[in-house]
C-alpha cells in the first residue's frame, strides 16, 4: 500500500517504520520546520554562539523490550543516552532531544514544514490538502498528530475515533528557556514541584551539551491553565524569579529568557493503544492513545504499524 502519515514525531516515525518492514510505501507530512514534535529542540543565535534547549519532553523512559532494543541502537550511534540526574531509567537524545527522531525520520520520506489543512477521501483513495496544494492519491492514511488536532481530521471520517480523541484533551505547559553568564547556586540537575515550578532542569548538564549554565523550567499544569493567554514576557519573567527563589547565593547575569506555550502538552491518554478502521484504511496513533510519555508514543506509532502490517498479509 501507499500510506499517507500525518504527523512526524516519534509515533508517526515508529508507525512508519513498521509499515516499511512489512513492504509498505509511507509519505509523512510535517508542519514542523524540522524532527521533533514534542522532543523539539530551540536553538537561539546569541552573541555569535547558538544555544539550545530541550523545551519539550525532558528525558524519556525505556521499559518497554521492544523499545530497548531500539534505544541500544540509539545509544550505539550516539543518538541517545542515559541521564541519571531524571532517575536511574532516564534517557535523552544527544546531543539534543530531536536526535532520535531526527535520525528515524532519515530514513524515510518526510515533508517537513507542510501543514496539512484537511483529509478527504474519494473513490481514488486518501488525499491530504496542504495550504499551498495537495497530495494522493494513498490507500491508506494515518493521523498522528496531538489528539485535539486528529479529533478535527478523524471527525470527517470517523466519528468514535474522534470521539476517542476528543476524550483525551491535553494540558497546556508553559516553559521557560533561560541561559545564565554563570552557575546558578542550586546543587542538583533537576527537581520537580517549587511553588509555581513543576519541574525544572539545568539543560547543559545533559550528557553531549556544550551550553554552559541553560536551565528549561515547566510551569505546573494548573498554572499553565491559569495563566495561558499571559504574554510571553511576563510568564518568563515569572518562571526565572521561581527559579531564582530556588537559588542560593549571588544571582549570576541572565544571558537569556523567553517562555514558549505548549498548548497541548500532556494528554491524560485513552488506553487504546492505536486505532485502525479497516474498510477506510484509516488509522490514528500516538500519545494521546497509550499515555503522556514519549516510550508511550512510540509503542503507540509501533503498535498500529504492526497491526496494519499484518492486516495486510493476511488479506
Ligand atoms: C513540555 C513537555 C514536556 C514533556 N516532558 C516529557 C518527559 O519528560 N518525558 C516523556 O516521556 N514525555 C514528555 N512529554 C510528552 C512527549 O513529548 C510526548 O508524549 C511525545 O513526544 C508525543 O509524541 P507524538 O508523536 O504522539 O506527538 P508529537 O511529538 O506532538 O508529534 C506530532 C507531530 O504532528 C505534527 N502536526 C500536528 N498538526 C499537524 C498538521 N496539521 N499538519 C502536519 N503536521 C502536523 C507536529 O508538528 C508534530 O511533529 C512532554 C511534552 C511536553 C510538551
Amino acid at each position: 500500500m501507499d500510506v499517507v502519515i500525518l504527523g512526524a514525531g516519534i509515533a508517526g516515525l515508529a508507525c512508519a517504520d513498521q509499515l516499511r518492514a512489512a513492504g509498505h510505501q509511507v509519505t509523512l507530512f510535517d508542519k514542523g520546520r524540522g524532527p521533533g514534535g514534542r522532543m523539539s529542540t530551540r536553538r537561539v543565535d546569541l552573541d555569535g554562539r547558538q544555544l539550545q534547549f530541550d523545551h519539550g519532553a525532558q528525558y524519556f523512559t525505556v521499559r518497554d523490550d521492544r523499545f530497548r532494543r531500539l534505544v541500544q541502537v540509539w545509544e550505539a550511534q550516539g543518538v541517545a543516552s542515559r541521564w541519571h540526574a531524571a532517575g536511574e531509567d532516564a534517557w535523552v537524545g544527544t546531543p539534543a532531544m530531536n536526535a532520535p527522531v531526527r535520525h528515524m525520520a532519515e530514513g524515510h520520506r518526510v515533508h517537513f514544514g507542510h501543514h496539512v489543512v484537511a483529509l478527504t477521501r474519494d473513490v481514488t483513495g486518501w488525499h491530504v490538502r496542504l495550504q499551498d496544494g495537495q497530495h494522493g492519491p494513498f490507500h491508506a492514511a494515518i493521523v498522528a498528530v496531538p489528539a485535539e488536532q486528529a479529533a478535527a481530521f478523524l471527525g470527517a471520517h470517523d466519528l468514535m475515533m474522534a470521539a476517542d480523541a476528543m476524550a483525551a484533551r491535553s494540558q497546556p505547559c508553559w516553559t521557560a528557556m533561560i541561559a545564565f553568564e554563570d552557575r546558578l547556586q542550586i546543587p542538583a540537575d533537576s527537581f520537580r514541584q517549587h511553588g509555581i515550578i513543576g519541574w525544572a532542569a539545568r539543560d547543559g548538564a545533559k550528557p553531549g551539551r556544550q551550553d554552559g549554565e541553560t536551565w528549561v523550567v515547566q510551569a505546573h499544569g494548573s498554572w499553565s491553565r491559569t495563566h495561558l493567554e499571559d504574554t510571553a514576557e511576563d510568564v518568563a519573567r515569572a518562571l526565572l524569579d521561581a527559579l531564582l527563589a530556588h537559588a542560593e547565593g549571588p544571582v549570576p547575569a541572565v544571558r537569556y529568557c523567553a517562555a514558549h506555550r505548549w498548548r497541548f502538552a500532556m494528554t491524560p491518554g485513552v488506553d487504546k493503544g492505536a486505532l485502525w478502521n479497516e474498510a477506510l484504511r484509516l488509522g490514528a496513533c500516538g500519545d494521546w492513545l497509550q499515555g503522556p510519555r514519549v516510550e508511550l508514543a512510540w509503542l503507540s506509532g509501533h503498535r498500529l504499524g504492526t497491526m496494519i502490517g499484518s492486516a495486510a498479509a493476511a488479506a
